[in-house]
Formats: structure tokens, C-alpha cells, sequence
């Protein structure tokens, strides 16, 4: 896929989202930090040891992130192609709560089922592998 339809689909069906990444993106500018590009994408890395988000044709991973969670995250910038407006409430939404739900429970000594057995971690792991392996 070309980089202009890319952010052609993101910027249309799929702004909603990309509006608050390109807020985020605006103020770590502000703050020095230096944008990326990840195939499509533009990414920055900040912080550690917490992960990543994506918020559509940006996404946001901790310092030195492995290509794996680089993928993850540009995956799900395609399902914010698929899903559009209705993304934050299919995909941000529950995966807020359950980013949260898994810290209390392992703070609380519970064992986790693996990060990818939600459904659309899995599929954003596929759509990320899908897309970035071929260049
Ligand atoms: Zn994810």
C-alpha cells in the first residue's frame, strides 16, 4: 500500500483518532523528542517499560522497543483503517481497561493469560507482521 492512501484512509474514516495522535505527537516535539517512521507510520519512543499505544498513522512505544512491539503498534493503525470512528470504542476503550485490569492483577500476584490472547492484540500482532515484513 502506497504511503498517500495510507494516510489518505487514516485522515478520513479513520481521523478521529489520528487527531489525538497528532496531539500527542505535536507536544513531544514541543518537549524535543524526534519523530520516526516505522514503513507508513510515524512513531516516537518516550519513557520505558511500559509498552505502547497506537493512535491510528502514529503510535507511541517506550525507548529501545523491539521490532515485535513496533510491529504490534502499526498493526493496529490498519484496524484503525478497517474500524474507523468506531476504533476508540472497539479497540482503545477495552484495551485501557484491560492494560489497567492486568497491572492490578499482577500487582496482586494473579497469573495472566498471554497479552496476545485478546482478540485484537492477536490480530494487530498479524496485521503489523502482514504489513512491515515486506519492504
Ligand atoms: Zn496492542
Amino acid at each position: 500500500m502506497r504511503t498517500f492512501l495510507y494516510w489518505l484512509v487514516q485522515l478520513t474514516w479513520g481521523i478521529p483518532i489520528n487527531i489525538i495522535g497528532a496531539g500527542v505527537a505535536f507536544l513531544l516535539i514541543c518537549k524535543g523528542y524526534k519523530p520516526r517512521r516505522f514503513c507508513h507510520a510515524v512513531y516516537f519512543e518516550v519513557g520505558r517499560n511500559w509498552g505502547g499505544v497506537n493512535f491510528g498513522g502514529f503510535f507511541f512505544v517506550q525507548k529501545d522497543a523491539t521490532l515485535t512491539l513496533k510491529r504490534h503498534e502499526y498493526g493496529h493503525g490498519f484496524q484503525n483503517m478497517m474500524l474507523g470512528v468506531l476504533m476508540p470504542f472497539l479497540i482503545h476503550i477495552p484495551s485501557a481497561i484491560r492494560y489497567h485490569y492486568r497491572n492490578y492483577k499482577r500487582a496482586k500476584g494473579f497469573n495472566l493469560t498471554p497479552y496476545d490472547a485478546f482478540w485484537c492484540e492477536s490480530w494487530a500482532t498479524r496485521l503489523g507482521e502482514k504489513h512491515s515484513s515486506r519492504r
